[in-house]
């Protein structure tokens, strides 16, 4: 199959890794690949004689010759130079404006052409929008052009118009082929050849406004770039005791502002799709902030959405916002409209997992396509890749607008995905004070909070959310500092809604963390918990935590005062708790890392030719490690699961010799190996570096860097704030639901059931509760990591798209 792929719309982090993932990918499955350069646009022009382009009489690579290939090269690095012969990138970087490219907007693409195109924002192969293609002459050059080109199927990334313009092209293709035949501008047999057009779509979107999915490409980012602001506004906001009102992109659809809300520590935020229900909303806005103020709260956070409206489609504008806090409450308030910085900026570590693998997906999706088979969309269910009626998705996004302009916000609230709105709901009772909580006093619980382990990020944004909730409700709160010692110590605390208000951003563990079991004296821990009237226990930590659950659990037959509601929200950079797709504090890793690897990989470049071996944390998890490779472009990965083996050396040895071998001259660039810090005792990261070093000769050189606990992160990540307010409130109606069931028995026998020592879970599309005995059953405990794990698949797919697997 010939498959083209273009970026279309709006450009947006991640579309360069969904290229080099679909390009790659494509080679790899045996396709010839082609890039369209600037979208639509692209497409209509099509491509000048080479000789009216360039000046040359042909191509210097003529396609489907390799002129630095030879026999003995394995398969898929044949395909290094098959591209056309026209640098994608010219001297200054700039790919689209490159010389050798006038005049030729399709081109066809090698496995080297892709390289490197991880770390850097927009999109390399340009977008654009296009009058053009929107009229049937225009659609009718498209088809010539890629029928002169033998393409037959075509990939799309852009918004739900670059969408909808790929599913009318399609539509038409029979047509525009017959017309093209019939003006004799294609023979019979292209005609033939032609008959039918395969497209799949990918949504770059950053205000993931697409029905049907829960993510869209570049849409992590744009939160990034929107919580890095707003992280820093906090510090003067704070300082001056101002109010900030942040409008941020999301003409339709409010997630951008929900999100940054929930993970910015926000005090009010208006989206489209749910006006605020009070009239006037200034009344409801300035009532609540003027409550938070006269507790003692010194800044003001209110974002709006660009698309924000009143529940009678009246636009709310920032300014308009900053004029009523100004003249109602008094408050020196200033406007920061991010406008285009929420684009831009490196890819975060989703930005390129999740590209990567749905890139991986669409060529599947061309590939099994037939004639009868719909155009899909690929898109993203928690935590699966999934394949969608591409025009479903569409109309079911039009959708939402449409009720939100019928004033139906009910109906554009049911269409968004379940997620949003648990998240709306989450930032309702999280954000404001109120004056009176809402349970009477019978139902009220005193909730234990614990960090254990090691710390990761979202611990305390969980916590924040967890004390909120609880203070919202009448619950009181207790936070147990450094963990079971600290009980023991009497180190408990009643902390305020004020007090834990910065949390939000915060790295680390406000309440302290360690790793000592309750087994250290249990009958001690018991006699605390009466002691402190402790009904209802949240931990938050890794593999220790599960392990106090199950100890606390067990230890239910002696001890009466452990027959209380008692849950684990998992919570390690690892990611090693056994049935959890996602701990808190793996995103925060994972961004860590691509960050220190792009920095490493920046060093290992300019040096040309070196590779550079970079160690990881995870105990005897691989999780950090794979993922981390995955979002990295790492050509190896080393984990404890596979082990390391002197054949596996020797193979990856010879690779890089031959992949460094085939590099242009001048050309070559620095590339990554991974190596878990436990993945074997023998090869350790200096015998494998100083092993690549001896090996590289003169071809290349061998470094190595640990990045030990800067995994840990500093900040956490907006996707670990968020989710961990989510998995928090969720433990919090966990804990009620039990406690209130518990409430029903006889004070001197209450005896809890297994299910109510229990560990949140995400798993693939939901989240579930698993009892912590039943955890068990799903544990390597001596390797403190689940049997199965999720994402073991993605070892194979980085070697894949370094070229390795011709190796074997
Ligand atoms: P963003 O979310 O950034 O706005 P988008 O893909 O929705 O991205 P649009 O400007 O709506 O951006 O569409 C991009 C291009 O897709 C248009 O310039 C046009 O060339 C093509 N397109 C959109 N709708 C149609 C249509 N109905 N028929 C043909 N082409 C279309």
């Amino acid at each position: 199959m010939k498959i083209a792929i273009l970026t279309s719309g709006g450009d947006s982090a991640g579309m360069n890794a969904v290229v080099r993932s679909v390009v790659k990918t494509g080679i790899l499955k045996g396709c010839e690949m082609w890039v369209v350069r600037e979208g639509y646009e692209g497409l209509v022009r099509g491509n000048a004689e080479y000789k009216e382009a360039t000046g040359w009489d042909t191509p210097p690579f003529p396609n489907n010759e390799s002129s630095a290939t030879t026999e003995s090269t394995p398969t898929i690095l044949n395909s290094l130079r098959f591209g056309d012969g026209h640098q994608l990138r010219d001297g200054t970087g700039d790919y689209t404006g490159g010389r050798t490219l006038k005049g030729r907007y399709i081109v066809r693409v090698g496995w080297d052409d892709v390289r490197g195109w991880f770390a850097q924002g927009g999109t390399l192969i340009g977008t654009a929008r296009s009058k053009a293609f929107r009229t049937p002459e225009g659609r009718l050059s498209a088809a010539h052009n890629l029928i002169k080109e033998g393409i037959d199927a075509l990939v799309v990334c852009g918004g739900d118009g670059s969408l909808t313009g790929a599913d009318v092209f399609r539509a038409e293709w029979p047509k525009l082929v017959e017309e093209l035949r019939s003006q004799s501008k294609i023979t019979e047999a292209q005609a033939k050849a032609h008959a039918h057009l395969k497209i799949v779509g990918l949504v770059g979107s950053i205000d993931n406004d697409m029905a049907m999915t829960d993510m869209t490409i570049g849409a992590p980012t744009a939160l990034h770039r929107i919580c890095e602001a707003i992280d820093n506004i906090n510090s003067t906001a704070s300082s001056h005791s101002r109010a900030f009102v942040l409008e941020v992109m999301g003409r339709h659809c409010g997630w951008l502002a929900l999100l940054a809300g929930v993970a910015g520590g926000a005090d009010f935020i208006f989206i489209p799709e749910r006006p605020p229900k009070g009239m006037p909303w200034e009344d409801e806005m300035c009532a609540a902030i003027q409550h938070h103020r006269e507790i003692g709260k010194r800044k003001t956070i209110v974002i709006v959405a660009e698309g924000a409206i009143d529940i009678e489609l009246k636009p709310i504008k920032a300014e308009y916002v900053k004029e009523v806090l100004s003249e109602r409450l008094g408050l020196d308030t200033r406007v920061t409209t991010l406008g285009h910085t929420q684009r831009g900026g490196r890819p975060c570590a989703f930005d390129r997992i999740l590209p990567t693998l749905q890139g991986v997906e669409a060529i599947s999706a061309l590939l099994e396509s037939t004639p009868e088979t719909p155009s899909y969309m690929i898109g993203m269910r928690e935590n699966k890749i999934t394949r969608i009626p591409l025009m479903e998705a569409v109309e079911m996004t039009r959708a939402v607008a449409q009720a939100v302009s019928d004033k139906d916000f009910e109906k554009a609230m049911s269409l968004r995905d379940p997620e949003f709105t648990e998240t709306l709901e989450g930032f309702g009772a999280i954000a404001t004070l109120v004056k009176e909580p809402s349970l009477p006093k019978e139902k009220r619980i005193r909730v234990a909070i614990m960090h254990m382990g090691a710390p990761a990020g979202g611990m305390n944004a969980a916590t924040r959310a967890a004390v909120r909730y609880c203070l919202r409700k009448g619950h009181t709160p207790l936070a147990i500092q450094n963990s079971f010692r600290g009980l023991l110590d009497d180190n408990v605390v009643e902390p305020s809604w004020l007090g834990v208000d910065s949390w939000m951003a915060r790295g680390g563990s406000e309440l302290g963390t360690n790793r000592t079991l309750p087994s250290i004296d249990l009958g001690a821990v018991a006699a605390k918990f009466q002691e402190f009237n402790i009904q209802a226990l949240m931990m938050i930590g890794g593999f220790e935590a599960f392990n106090a659950l199950l100890i606390l659990e067990a230890g239910r037959k002696h001890y009466p005062a452990f027959h209380i509601p008692m849950v684990h929200l998992p919570a390690t950079i690892s990611n090693n708790v056994p049935m959890t797709e996602h701990s808190l504090g793996s995103d925060t890793s994972l961004n860590a890392l691509v960050d220190a690897c792009d920095a490493i990989k920046q060093s290992a470049s300019a040096s040309r030719n070196r590779v550079f071996v970079v160690e990881t944390q995870g105990g005897k998890c691989g999780y950090i490690a794979t993922m981390g490779a995955l979002a990295t472009g790492a050509c190896l990965v080393y984990t404890p699961e596979v082990g390391m083996s002197l054949d596996m050396l020797r193979r990856d040895v010879r690779f890089l010799k031959t992949r460094y071998g085939l590099d242009e001259k001048g050309k070559s660039e620095g590339r990554l190996v991974i190596r878990n810090e436990v993945a074997s005792s023998v090869y350790t990261t200096e015998v494998i570096t100083n092993m690549f070093k001896e090996e590289g000769g003169a071809l290349f050189d061998a470094r190595s860097a640990s990045l030990g606990h800067t995994l840990q992160g500093g900040i956490p990540s907006p996707l670990d704030r968020v989710r961990a307010v989510r998995l928090s409130l969720k433990c919090m109606s966990f804990i009620e639901r039990h406690h209130a069931l518990l409430r029903l028995q006889p004070v001197k026998a209450k005896h809890a059931t297994g299910e109510s020592a229990a560990v949140i879970t995400i798993q693939s599309s939901s989240i579930e509760w698993v009892p912590v005995q039943e955890m068990v059953q799903h544990t390597d405990m001596a390797n403190r990591r689940g049997k199965v794990q999720w994402w073991s698949g993605a070892k194979n797919l980085v070697e894949a798209l370094a070229g390795l697997p011709a190796f074997k």
